[in-house]
């Protein structure tokens, strides 16, 4: 737990400093606005999908460390990502930061970083606030959201 725990705060640091996708796609066909009223986390997401698939996907937003580089990695990590294979991510990353899954420490892989945020329960909703923004993008559009 020792070694995920270093990678945590690097994968975090890193990623707060220079977040993937951070920008406003201006040909979104999907859009949503997301807000975690508990730590002041905002974000708008913004998908580009065509046959059931993400071609892009980005976002800006401004919050703690946590929710950008969540935001960060889910972005990185959806992008060429069919509807289907978002959604049980999404599953995978939830079971992950509420610690209903076990993250696979032997692939590492950057989801199972966040497996972090169990010990800090306020924290699980900045680390989901942009999925919830995701799935929310996907089945409704433009909807604003917040996690409470
Ligand atoms: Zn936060």
């Amino acid at each position: 737990m020792e070694d995920l725990r270093e990678l945590y705060q690097e994968v975090i640091l890193d990623h707060n400093r220079n977040p993937k996708n951070f920008k406003k796609l201006e040909n979104a066909s999907h859009t949503s606005e997301g807000y975690n009223p508990l730590c002041g986390d905002r974000i708008n997401l913004y998908l580009q999908i065509e046959d059931d698939r993400i071609k892009d996907i980005s976002f800006v937003g401004s919050g703690c460390a946590i929710s950008k580089a969540s935001s960060s990695v889910m972005t990185g990590e959806l992008k060429g990502k069919s509807l289907a294979e978002a959604k049980e991510l999404f599953k995978k990353f939830q079971g992950i930061i509420t610690g209903k899954t076990e993250a696979d420490l032997t692939g590492l892989d950057k989801l199972s970083v966040f497996a972090g945020v169990r010990e800090f329960p306020v924290r699980v909703k900045c680390a989901a606030l942009a999925w919830h923004t995701m799935l929310e993008a996907i089945e409704n559009g433009t909807e604003a959201i917040s996690t409470e």
